[in-house]
């Protein structure tokens, strides 16, 4: 039986042996297949929307490594998303979000799908006085862990109570990945990502993806991959798979790297609050360590003082590459509040949780003492001769 790692490796790769015996899936970039005649049985692919080998490839490994029987490569998160609602909702349809999201798929929702007649509410559904839903309700969206708070939430809770009443669950995996949380496991229907961030791995690709098990959804996803056309490229296919073969010891370093940045974090006095669930502190540390195998390498945290202070911060790092994205190899960090949740109100973000001091950081997988070090500059950079700031650790 394949381990993780093998999965990775291996599903989908099936070289041609009667070519060169390539031990890597070459890159088919034909977009139409032919027949001899009329007669001739196909070979399983006509046109490349509807279908290509480099993608198909893909697809199984992405599907055998969330545990699913289906999985299609879109050529980006957002183009997943898109695909998502177009093909499970009607227009009228009422979808709960959880309220701290992903910004672009609350741009998504609330900037372009609302135009045509779906309704969202966004909810915290880390409490659970939260998972209630309305009657009509035909979707719920989750994250967990959020973005940028690192919230969990309790899959399988919230899916037993979405499914009493039909509701259909989505789930998007892109911060835990399918090597430290399965949801489908955890009875969630859908599962999508963005395949930019750790399941490339290399900031070098932009994708998405979505797998379900249930044939109704894989009928209408596979119907709607090609009537909409937002399928990944077969180059991008080859990027996304090559990244994938090392998706579990890169995020074995992003989690280690994570935990101990956490760790430092917390110590630090002027550090007011730490948000990774890999932390005992951390509200929702119990359920994480059910639910995942691991706790990722996204964490963030609270400056002590005003935003000036968090720029200041991060623009006085040199290893942490000022940026939004994540996932990659390379280590990256963020002030959502002018960042990546720029585009939400400060009421919105307040509403939230999200206040202009914190900080948002893709542990990379660089040497944890290169990691500390450059932290140590940035604190360096906001000390004012304060005799009680510096030195940082009690
Ligand atoms: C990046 C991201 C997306 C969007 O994916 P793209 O590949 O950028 O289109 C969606 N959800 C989460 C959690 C993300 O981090």
């Amino acid at each position: 039986m394949k381990g993780f790692s093998g999965k990775s490796i291996h599903e989908g790769e099936e070289p041609d042996e009667t070519l060169h015996g390539d031990v890597v899936s070459p890159i088919h970039l034909s977009s139409t297949f032919s027949k001899k005649n009329m007669k001739d049985v196909e070979k399983g692919f006509v046109y490349s929307r509807s279908g290509n080998p480099t993608r198909r490839a893909l697809e199984k490994k992405l599907a055998a490594l969330e545990g699913a029987e289906h999985g299609y490569a879109f050529s980006s998160g957002m183009a997943v998303e898109t695909t998502v609602l177009l093909s499970l909702l009607e227009s009228g349809d009422h979808i709960i979000a959880s309220d701290d999201l992903y910004s672009g798929t609350r741009r998504l929702f609330v900037k372009v799908m609302e135009r045509f007649d779906l309704k969202f509410d966004f909810v915290d559904l880390s409490k659970d006085e939260n998972i209630s839903f309305l009657k009509d309700t035909k979707m719920i969206w989750l994250e967990s862990p959020t973005n940028p708070l690192m919230k969990v939430l309790d899959i399988e809770n919230i899916a037993d109570e979405a499914h009493e009443k039909d509701t259909l669950v989505v789930m998007d995996n892109t911060f835990a990945t399918p090597y430290f949380q399965r949801p489908l496991e955890l009875k969630a229907d859908v599962v999508v990502h963005s395949l930019t961030k750790y399941i490339s791995g290399h900031s070098d690709v932009v994708g998405g993806a979505v797998m379900v098990n249930d044939e109704t959804l894989h009928q209408k996803l596979m119907f709607h991959q090609n009537a909409l056309g937002t399928v990944l490229s077969p180059f991008d296919s080859y990027l996304v798979m090559r990244g994938i073969k090392t998706l579990k010891p890169r995020m074995n370093i992003h989690e280690k790297n994570a935990k101990i940045l956490g760790e430092y974090l917390e110590e630090h006095r002027l550090v007011d609050a730490v948000y990774y669930p890999g932390l005992p502190s951390h509200p929702q540390h119990d359920l994480a360590s059910r639910q995942m195998s691991g706790y990722g390498g996204m964490l963030s945290f609270e400056l002590s003082g005003t935003s000036e202070k968090a720029v200041k911060f991060v623009e006085a790092l040199e290893v942490f590459a000022l940026g939004e994205s994540l996932g990659g190899v390379e280590s990256l960090i963020e002030v959502p509040a002018v960042m990546t949740h720029s585009n939400m109100s400060r009421e919105e973000r307040e509403r939230i949780g999200i206040r202009d001091n914190l900080i948002r950081v893709s542990a990379g997988i660089e040497e944890i003492e290169e990691l500390i070090e450059d932290m140590e500059r940035g604190f360096a950079a906001l000390d004012d001769g304060r005799s009680d700031v510096w030195p940082v650790k009690s």
